[in-house]
């Protein structure tokens, strides 16, 4: 199967793809056992600064 799955951004709620190799390592982050991906690095920093608030709103998108 291809790997064409959707995620939620949980800062900006847009919606992105699995980043490649190369973005991987900025665009994603692992937190308490779950992966979240970010459209940006900006998001991603973003989410570093508050994680807790932006999970809870990921789990609500789900
Ligand atoms: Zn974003």
């Amino acid at each position: 199967m291809l790997d064409e799955k959707i995620f939620i951004d949980p800062v900006c709620k847009m919606k992105v793809k699995k980043p490649n190799e190369v973005e991987m390592q900025m665009l994603s982050i692992s937190y308490e056992n779950k992966i979240y991906y970010f459209c940006s690095h900006f998001c991603t920093a973003e989410f570093i600064q508050n994680p807790s608030r932006y999970v809870n709103a990921a789990l609500i998108e789900e």
